[in-house]
């Protein structure tokens, strides 16, 4: 629907200057009239795209009334529309003419302007440039959605389409969608790509609506070969941003531009998204990523510390801690090292063991405690894999194969559980604690001078952490 008159400044005076808003608490929102004339006038003429930017305004759908109020609202008095007190109702009324339920139909109306600067680099294509695949850790956790994730990059419009992320905060979501992005960037010179978060997108809209700029808002998001939206949870509620982004999508799925979204919500859990936008979402490929398990947690912390600038050295226990303690967000696991990294810099040492360590993560570790750890399971798990039996490790003998795994239980038990050394040393046949700092010692050496020792203790973590 085309508006059928177009408002001039004058009519803009006539018909609106008196009008007031109010929101209710209840999502109403009342529009105040001078008699009901204006009602009957302004509800035939502009309720579509009234109600529409209400709803953008308000954040959500709202339910609109019109009251006469004999005086014109206070607002007028001082000679100020009181319309503007919601400025998008100005925008909206003043903007109508573009306003149109079928935005394909009224883009063509309007000659276009050339204001869309094409994306170049990564920056302009909103991408920041940390994000990859080549730093990307996958683990089990992200193994098929860092799988599709390249498929897509690789061809993109021709596989998954949409491709669509979803899982909790802070486990990769953004870093998988933008290393798409990057890298078809990267590699495919013509492509346009464009990367922005929902709540951009909403923002933008709403700025093309106010500042009549829609051609120029339709053109940036339609023209191009791969969009990559953000966050689309952030949609839930905002109806006519979703009318528009419905029409976006389609244009580019029938024109086989790859459409690339991340939620952290399944499209079926999205609740108050429209239902055929949900079900678009489901044409293509959705995936989950999960919380990464132990190792992959160690493996993302030692590649982190690898990508800093001047790493502090750091004894393999404190990774260790901090992948023990922080589990369900990478983000965190990054804050949580970066924190011990400056305290290493600032201090000239690690904290000196893990009570210092907790202290120092006290608000980023998980809140939920660590499962707790026995001497005995750790002792059931060394001895499993050493194939020996528990009571080699408690008991006196010392070939080399029974001293080594007694150390490796040894400095487990050390850093898994909250033991003190002098019981940890009673725990191994009565040993004095002085053995078991020994043992310690022994220990994170080799795992720092050998990597696959190192891997072997952290695969023994894991399945003690894991059950
Ligand atoms: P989400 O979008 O799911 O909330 P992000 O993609 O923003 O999460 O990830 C949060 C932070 O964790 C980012 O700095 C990202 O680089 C990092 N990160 C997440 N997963 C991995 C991973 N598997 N490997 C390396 N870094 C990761
Ligand atoms: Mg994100």
């Amino acid at each position: 629907m085309l508006l059928p008159v177009k408002i001039g400044e004058e009519n803009f005076e006539r018909w609106f200057s008196n009008v007031g808003v109010e929101a209710t608490d209840d999502g109403k929102v009342i529009l105040t009239v001078p008699n009901p004339i204006h009602h009957l006038w302004i509800e035939s003429n502009y309720a579509g795209p009234l109600s529409e930017v209400i709803d953008i305004a308000s954040g959500g759908p709202r339910h609109i009334e019109f009251r006469i109020h004999a005086n014109a609202p206070a607002a007028a008095a001082n000679g100020k529309p009181a319309a503007l007190a919601l400025p998008l109702v100005d925008a909206a009324v003043r903007g109508g003419r573009q306003m149109s339920r079928e935005p394909a139909a009224s883009t063509a109306l309007i000659a276009p302007a050339d204001e869309v600067r094409v994306p170049r680099t990564l920056a302009e294509a909103g991408l920041n440039t940390k994000y990859s695949f080549d730093n990307f850790v996958v683990g089990a956790n992200s193994q098929y959605s860092a799988a599709v994730a390249k498929a897509v990059a690789e061809k993109p419009g021709r596989i998954y389409n949409p491709l669509f992320f979803y899982g909790g905060t802070g486990l990769g979501k953004t870093h998988l969608m933008q290393a798409i992005g990057r890298e078809i960037l990267l590699s495919k010179k013509k492509a346009v790509v464009r990367y922005v978060t929902s709540e951009q997108f909403t923002n933008d809209f709403v700025e093309a609506i106010r500042g009549q700029t829609l051609p120029v808002f339709r053109r940036k998001y339609r023209k191009v070969d791969v969009l990559l939206i953000d966050d689309v949870h952030f949609f839930v509620g905002k109806d006519s941003t979703q009318e528009e982004f419905f029409h976006t999508f389609n244009e580019l799925f029938n024109n086989s531009k790859q459409i690339v979204l991340a939620s952290d919500r399944s499209p079926g859990e999205l609740k108050n998204l429209e239902q055929r936008l949900v079900s678009r979402f489901e044409w293509g490929l959705t995936t989950q990523i999960q919380n990464p398990d132990f190792e992959t947690r160690a493996a993302i912390l030692r590649r982190k510390l690898g990508d800093l600038e001047d790493a502090p050295p750091m004894e393999p226990w404190i990774l260790e801690f901090v992948a023990q303690r922080v589990r369900s967000n990478v983000r965190k696991l990054e804050g949580a090292l970066a924190r011990v990294a400056a305290h290493v810099s600032l201090e000239g040492s690690a904290p000196a063991n893990e009570a210092a360590l907790e202290a120092l993560l006290h608000d980023v570790v998980d809140q939920e405690p660590a499962k707790t750890v026995s001497v005995d399971a750790i002792q059931r798990m060394v001895a499993t894999h050493y194939d020996l039996r528990v009571a080699d490790l408690t008991g006196p003998r010392r070939p080399s194969n029974i001293a080594l795994a007694r150390q490796v239980a040894m400095y487990l038990t050390r850093h898994m559980t909250r033991l003190p050394l002098t019981q940890i040393g009673e725990e191994f046949g009565g040993r004095d604690h002085g053995t078991v700092i020994h043992a310690c010692k022994v220990i994170s050496g080799r795992m720092v001078a050998e990597g696959e020792f190192r891997k072997l203790v952290e695969g023994l973590i894991a399945k003690i952490v894991e059950g």
